[in-house]
């Protein structure tokens, strides 16, 4: 049911074996699932150094 995995790099969320972003490994162990629309309003998406629009997961084991 959870195939989605999260970038441990840039925590980029994807169903991927690679981050199609920075080509990172990904991780089925990922917790809080965050869209980002706009990262300049975003505070959280500040603070995990977000700087696109995308989903994102909170914490990446
Ligand atoms: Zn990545």
């Amino acid at each position: 049911m959870m195939s989605l995995k999260a970038c441990k790099n840039c925590h980029t969320v994807t169903d991927l074996a690679k981050c199609p972003k920075c080509g990172g490994e990904t991780s089925r162990e990922w917790q809080g699932y965050l869209l980002v629309i706009d990262p300049d309003k975003s505070e959280i998406a500040r603070k995990l150094g977000i700087h696109a629009a995308g989903r994102y997961a909170l914490r990446v084991k």
